[in-house]
């Protein structure tokens, strides 16, 4: 991988000149522009001694809040009290003439989406501060949780029982709740499909106060218009997932593949086949060379096999993604991997990102020191940021991921590769079902039942930018939206959508939506979908 080893997207700018009589507003502009080159192409600086201990120390706190409202406090017997406040929330808000449309009031930096979160400041927020896992249900083999329980609460707590659920997507601080409304995908989503997908019941909140549960039988409407929807239909305050029995280790093997097509052809075989491996992921690490991982939950090495057992998870042991990348030179091999190392192996690094921030971070004297340090939490690294930063790293940084139908994953590596060259390029394979009734994502008109997608994911400093050729990522991203629309494809809206309202409502379909929140008395109430993760502006 050509990573550049300052991480300095800020090589590749162009400096502002000087003119011969600056004014005092462009003299302005141009320092601030210079200071905000330095903080960028030196983010480790405020990274290292700043961002990561305090990343750190939140997490220590929110994991003993955890343990101890589990054990002492009960959380769980005091759920129906904490909905009763977002209730008479919503009717102070309606007694109040309905002031500005609906929205959590979680901080704009907590949540994990890349998106300025400009819109919150013109809403009416709700506290809808709900955290645990209420119950667990070994006999119907359930987990009962609130929206804010995150995917490394909850496979802490269910891994020691021997359990998980279907869909775990990798970064730990991902919730349940942001999962089920934005989406979520892992590498069993070509077994289970997207984490809402696995979702079987869902309790909300809606804008008249009352409380309604729904599911695929119970007011199925409601429950089919949630993935997607990122909360335009009302507040989520419960959801159930099934249980699924976790043995301790994936036995994982990677396999360098040679050639697009190959990699293309190799990795349709691998998720679409009868007996397709519990665990599927691809990393592409230029055009034409990939590393493709597959493997089966096992109870770990046993009689005289020699395959040995690698803690990747651990703070001083290689980025997975760079453990991952070694498959191309000493070829395919396979190991174990204990389960929750394996669900949150790209938390350290944030995937591939963590080089961005902290340039050395995977040099070994770093992760032998300060290694259990990572990662900085995004939601840190976004409050840290200012506007400008923020405007500066986007026009050159690509955060997208695109899901379209299998079929196209060829011509989808090409395109990606002429838009926004940038390596490693993630994929990740998941059923998409013909829901009824069918809701914002569905398979091709032409497909059955189901049809297999695929996630093509391009999170990087594009090569363009590195070698400081123009690059123009608006642009690059509006030719990928108009590609995944030609292609019955969808954009993932944690990231920011330049379409219009017109293409973004062709790309998902908008009829179940509509009908749901005229049904459920959200229009005029929550903030629509397409006002949230649309180009502010626009
Ligand atoms: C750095 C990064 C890494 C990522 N890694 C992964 C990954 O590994 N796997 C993966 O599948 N996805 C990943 N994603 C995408 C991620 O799945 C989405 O951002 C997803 O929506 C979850 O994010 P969140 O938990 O922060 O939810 P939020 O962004 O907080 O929530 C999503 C939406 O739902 C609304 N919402 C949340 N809770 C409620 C509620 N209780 N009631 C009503 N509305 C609510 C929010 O207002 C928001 O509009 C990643 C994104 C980023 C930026």
């Amino acid at each position: 991988m050509d990573a550049n080893p300052s991480g300095g997207v800020g090589d590749a700018t162009p400096r502002t000149t000087r003119s011969s009589a600056p004014s005092s507003a462009s003299a302005r502009d141009e320092l601030a522009q210079r200071v905000t080159e330095l903080l960028v192409k030196h983010r480790w600086a405020t990274v290292v001694p700043i961002v990561l201990p305090l990343s750190k120390g939140y997490d220590l706190v929110w994991r003993f809040r955890n343990v101890w409202m589990r054990n002492r406090q009960r959380a769980a017997h005091r759920h129906d009290e904490r909905v009763r406040s977002v209730q008479s929330q919503i009717a102070a808000w309606n007694a109040a003439g309905r002031p500005g449309p609906l929205v959590t009031s979680r901080k704009s930096w907590q949540s994990v989406a890349v998106r300025a979160l400009d819109y919150k400041k013109t809403s009416y927020g709700i506290e809808v501060d709900l955290h645990d896992v209420l119950e667990i249900d070994l006999e119907r083999h359930v987990v009962r949780l609130e929206p804010r329980v995150n995917m490394g609460q909850l496979t802490a707590l269910l891994a020691p029982m021997g359990l998980t659920v279907p869909v775990v997507p990798e970064l730990d601080d991902l919730t349940a709740g942001g999962l089920l409304l934005g989406y979520g995908i892992e590498s069993t989503s070509h077994r289970h499909g997207l984490f809402a997908d696995t979702v079987l019941a869902a309790e909300l909140v809606l804008a008249d106060g009352s409380v309604v549960t729904c599911s695929r039988t119970e007011r199925p409407d409601l429950f089919h218009a949630l993935p997607w929807s990122y909360g335009a239909l009302g507040f989520l305050t419960a959801l159930e997932l099934p249980l699924l029995p976790c043995k301790p280790f994936v036995r994982m093997t990677y396999e360098p593949v040679f050639g697009t097509d190959a990699i293309a052809r190799r990795f349709e075989e691998l998720v679409c086949s009868g007996d397709a491996p519990d665990h599927v992921e691809g990393l592409l690490y230029d055009r034409d060379r990939a590393v493709l991982l597959h493997g089966d939950f096992s109870d770990g090495p046993g009689g005289a096999s020699d395959e040995p057992v690698d803690p990747i998870g651990r703070w001083y042991k290689p980025w997975f993604y760079k453990h991952v990348e070694t498959a191309l030179s000493r070829g395919a091999f396979t190991e174990y991997l204990p389960v929750r190392h394996w669900y949150h192996r790209h938390t350290r690094s944030l995937y591939w990102h963590g080089e961005l921030l902290v340039p050395f971070g995977n040099h070994p004297l770093f992760r032998h020191t300060l290694g259990w340090l990572m990662p900085p939490k995004v939601s840190f690294m976004r409050l840290t940021q200012t506007k400008r930063i923020r405007e500066y790293r986007d026009a050159r940084n690509v955060v997208q991921d695109g899901l379209v139908p299998m079929r196209h994953l060829r011509e989808g590596i090409d395109v990606f590769h002429e838009l926004f060259e940038c390596y490693p390029l993630w994929l990740c394979a998941h059923k998409t079902f013909r829901t009824k009734p069918p809701g914002m994502l569905q398979p091709s008109p032409d497909a059955g039942d189901d049809e297999m997608f695929v996630d093509i994911g391009a999170w990087q400093v594009p090569r363009k930018v590195r070698r400081g050729e123009s690059w123009n990522g608006r642009d690059a991203v509006r030719k990928m939206e108009a590609w995944l629309r030609a292609r019955n494809g969808v954009q993932c809206l944690y990231a920011v959508t330049e379409q219009t309202r017109e293409e973004f409502w062709q790309m998902f379909d908008p009829t179940l939506y509509h009908e749901a929140r005229r049904r459920y008395g959200a229009e005029g109430a929550f903030l629509d979908v397409f006002d949230k993760v649309k180009r502010p502006g626009r």
